[in-house]
């Protein structure tokens, strides 16, 4: 009997819920016209480039015939994937909206939420009477992954590269193409220094991506690291990195459990994480284009499962120019055709450390580096953070100095990077 009371009172709240809301979203539309701006602004050019997405509610109409309002509406939550955004029914009668975890979800002061990070939180809202409303909020380990993001005027970034699935057909629009135009497919072109904010549809869902263009500096060292994370150099390299402001990518294997804590520490110091192989026996993964591909998407998703992070950048156990390859002929010609299609970037190197090679000397890394930097270029430098490379962490500090001393300046290497390619030998 109890049990029937509750139910009973819960389907009463719900429905008192659900037509409060369908009240409200009458008055909001008359208030988003009232404002004289167009519910069906489909690129949202009456955006200013600065001016926070976060508060702007120009599409809420639109939004609020999704599935996903309807059935957060009907049943107070909703899922959503990572880098959506869609609007709480009851957004305008709701003041101080709150979320309970930052991390997973940001909601606006309109009532907007924006799904971040894979996870479940709640959204908690309070209307004019006081009275709470709470809403169950999932955000799924698929979408789009761009969404707060870092570009150099002149680079372009492939957005159909950023979805965890496949979402094709997006169409994408700038809110201000002369700061950063992109194709209705999704290909970025950063134009002049400022911010921009792209918009992504496919049918009834919303994707983001919040672009900051930023100057390209003449002459650029990307530090690269491979073969890590080693408990022994990994965080020394971290603690120099650090001290120096320097930002660098690491093309990493497959990281012991016991490893995992390198790992994030590398992703929380803002430096790149990517791909290098879940293994990296050469007789393994270049006996067919196959398994080379399954040997990068075990690993994308893995540092996805356990960091969240979606990586897209790649690097070739021994190069695209490798020849230990050639027990297979021909297999480096066919995956480096393939491999954009399968949605990575891949990166050789144009400045060798020889640190995997003869050397295990400090003084030898330090003067293969340094005399091979070239100003007015983009310098990729190849070097290794496995157990074994002490003699390299020892070379850093002073590599760093004369990069800065000759006025190069430090980058991570980023999905907009231009790709720097070796001849394919096999
Ligand atoms: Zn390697």
């Amino acid at each position: 009997m109890k049990v029937m009371a509750i139910f009973f009172l819960s389907i009463v709240a719900t429905v008192m819920l659900f037509t409060a809301c369908s009240e409200d979203d009458r008055s909001s539309s008359v208030g988003v016209e009232a404002n004289g701006k167009s519910i069906n602004n489909k690129t949202g050019t009456e955006l200013g480039a600065q001016q926070n997405i976060m508060d702007v509610v120009t599409e809420a109409a639109v939004v609020y015939k999704s599935k996903v309002v309807e059935n957060l509406a009907k049943h107070n939550k909703c899922n959503l994937h990572v880098g959506e955004y869609t609007t709480l029914p009851c957004a305008n009668i709701g003041k101080a909206f709150k979320s309970m975890n930052e991390n997973i979800v940001h909601v606006s002061d309109s009532g907007k939420i924006y799904a971040k990070k894979s996870g479940k939180t709640k959204v908690i809202s309070r209307d004019a009477k006081g009275k709470y409303y709470k809403y169950k909020i999932k955000v799924l380990k698929k979408g789009f992954i761009y969404y707060n993001y870092t570009i150099m005027k002149g680079e372009k970034l492939d957005l159909r590269l950023g979805f965890t699935n496949k979402l094709k057909h997006m169409k994408w629009s700038s809110n201000n193409p002369s700061v950063a135009s992109v194709k209705k497919y999704g290909l970025v072109k950063a134009k002049k220094i400022g911010k921009v904010t792209l918009t992504g549809k496919k049918n009834k869902r919303r994707y983001f991506l919040r672009l900051t263009v930023k100057k390209k500096p003449k002459s650029i060292i990307y530090l690269t690291f491979d073969d890590g994370p080693s408990p022994n150099c990994t965080p020394k390299i971290l603690d120099i990195l650090r001290k120096y402001h320097v930002k660098a990518t690491f093309f990493e294997l497959r990281p012991a459990s016991t490893d995992y804590h390198i790992t994030k520490r590398v992703i929380r110091e803002g430096h790149t994480l990517a791909l290098h192989g879940y293994s990296h026996h050469y007789e393994q993964i270049y006996r067919s284009k196959k398994i080379y591909r399954k040997n990068l998407d075990d690993l994308q998703k893995l540092f996805f499962k356990q960091f969240g992070v979606w990586c897209t950048v790649s690097r070739f156990p021994g190069g695209s120019s490798n020849t230990v390859s050639r027990f297979n002929r021909g297999i480096m010609t066919k995956i480096t055709k393939k491999i954009h299609d399968w949605r990575y970037h891949y990166f050789d190197w144009n400045i060798s450390s020889g640190d995997a090679g003869l050397t295990t000397s400090t003084k030898v890394v330090y003067r293969n580096v340094t005399s091979c930097l070239r100003e007015g270029q983009e310098n990729v430098v190849l070097m290794h953070d496995a157990p074994t490379k002490m003699f390299t962490v020892n070379a850093l500090e002073d590599i760093i100095k004369y990069g800065k001393k000759h006025g190069f300046k430090f980058r991570a290497i980023t999905a907009a990077t231009k790709e720097v390619h070796h001849n394919v030998n096999n």
